[in-house]
């Protein structure tokens, strides 16, 4: 059965274009009914600080998306990478290099002089060791195959045949015994059981010399998908001056996580014209086929629409656990009146951020800070009439959003005004700002109490 894996290096944060390449290798194992793996690829001890490994964790663990087993850490498996490389000479697939700094620099003159990549000369392929110069420490090299050609079927590139010509001896262990990132990724994947390698396609060169390795340990070959990376809006390669990088910033930014993964799933995948797709419809449809082999291009607008969807399917209590997050010293009564109101305040938000801002006046305490809009609506005129409303409003046998909204429309009726001369300074005065949810229904979630001390705070 399929086992899929996520592979990040740790370099500070999730980049979006790993969590879409989680959420893939997340998606295919539960549309195979499979298992998917996360490894830490943090063999850079100076990038791999722990607190970039949490990062990562971080940024998975608010998608979703955090392995079906425990993380594998390939540092601590360089032994067994090492092992492996040896394994290789002894069955006669890989040799000593004991090329020497001078005789690899001039090849790489030598390639640079004729316009080609540098490629290793095989110098050592089948000389004898005991013709090593002294003072060198050997690299290891596989004996890549020097003629024929090798195709990989790749899930979303297709058929791809390259030269072997064009892979020269490529070093498994380095003079200090460290194992490359070739050797490792191959090694982990194979001990690690994975089926199923889906990443950027920055790595499909490594393909085919990872598909070389397999075959010299006659280990099978995994199967390859190779997504096209996330361009940004002009077409470039998705970079910093297009916006943030991480995860973690549009957690920030007030993203949902599960407009997040449908922002992730949409861009390089598609089923149809279908843009808002539930995380179960996904895993019902998630194929490889329908990968896209062009690059997506990255578009906030797009994740801010779904982002709004998310919000107003989301549950009131959640969405309130997370605006009390980023309001301070908010009380009981406070909290329960973004509770109350939280329907009527998700219907118009794109953003956790500006949900968060909107919910405040529902906490704020009287009197209120008034934005120069609201200010400007609470004329003389218009306090007067807000005063008349007020002993209505006292009067009132029952509160409800009926009827608070009945007693405005006596009070604009017979002072001869439009409904809205009056429930505009009315929504001012109750919330401090020119837009709000209706502001009947702010009333009634406001209680009578409330809503005739922010009026009375006004109307003196
Ligand atoms: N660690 C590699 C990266 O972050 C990915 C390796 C792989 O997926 O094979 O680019």
């Amino acid at each position: 059965s399929v086992v899929t894996r996520f592979a990040p290096s740790p370099t500070g944060f999730l980049h979006i274009g790993g969590a879409r390449t989680a959420l893939y290798n997340w998606l295919y194992a539960r549309h195979t009914g499979g298992k998917y793996l996360v490894r830490i690829e943090d063999t850079d001890r100076a990038r791999s600080t722990p607190e970039a490994v949490q990062a990562i964790f971080d940024g998975l663990s608010w998608l979703g998306l955090l392995g079906d087993e425990e993380p594998v850490y390939q540092s601590t498996r360089l032994e067994r990478h090492a092992e492996v490389a040896r394994e290789l000479v002894e069955k006669g697939q890989a040799y000593y290099c004991y090329c020497t700094p001078d005789e690899l620099t001039a090849m790489r003159e030598e390639a640079k002089a004729a316009g080609k990549p540098m490629r290793y000369n095989g110098m050592w392929r089948d000389r004898n060791p005991s013709e090593a110069p002294a003072g060198v420490d050997p690299v290891v090299r596989l004996k890549a195959p020097l003629t024929g050609e090798t195709t990989l079927v790749d899930h979303v590139q297709g058929e791809i045949t390259v030269q072997n010509e064009q892979l020269d001896d490529f070093v498994l262990l380095r003079g200090d015994g460290t194992p490359t990132y070739m050797l490792s990724v191959v090694v982990d994947d194979h001990d690690m059981g994975i089926t199923h390698v889906l990443r950027g396609d920055d790595h499909l060169n490594n393909a085919f010399r990872q598909a070389a390795l397999y075959r010299a340990m006659d280990w099978e070959v995994p199967e390859f998908g190779h997504i096209p990376l996330i361009h940004g809006p002009d077409g470039g390669k998705l970079s910093k001056r297009h916006g943030a990088l991480g995860v973690d910033a549009y957690r920030e930014m007030g993203y949902l996580p599960e407009a997040m993964n449908n922002y992730l799933l949409r861009l390089g995948w598609g089923h149809g014209d279908d843009e808002i797709i539930s995380s179960a419809q996904a895993i019902d449809w998630f194929t490889l086929e329908a990968v896209g082999r062009s690059p997506s291009r990255f578009d906030l607008a797009k994740l801010e629409n779904l982002n709004g969807h998310y919000i107003r399917e989301a549950d009131d209590a959640r969405l309130t656990e997370l605006v009390l997050e980023g309001l301070s010293g908010v009380d009981e009564i406070g909290r329960a009146r973004i509770l109350k109101g939280m329907n009527g305040l998700k219907q118009r938000a794109k953003t956790m951020v500006e949900l968060t801002e909107n919910s405040a006046f529902y906490a704020a305490a009287v009197p209120l800070t008034f934005t120069e809009k609201a200010q400007g609506l609470l004329t003389e005129d218009a306090v007067a009439h807000l005063t008349t409303l007020t002993a209505r409003l006292e009067a009132l046998p029952d509160w409800t959003e009926e009827s608070v909204e009945g007693a405005v429309r006596e009070v604009a009726e017979e002072s001869g005004l439009k409904l809205g001369k009056l429930a505009q300074p009315l929504r001012a005065a109750l919330t401090g700002s020119t837009v709000s949810p209706g502001i009947f229904e702010v009333a009634a979630v406001l209680e009578r109490a409330e809503t005739l001390a922010r009026l009375k705070a006004i109307c003196g």
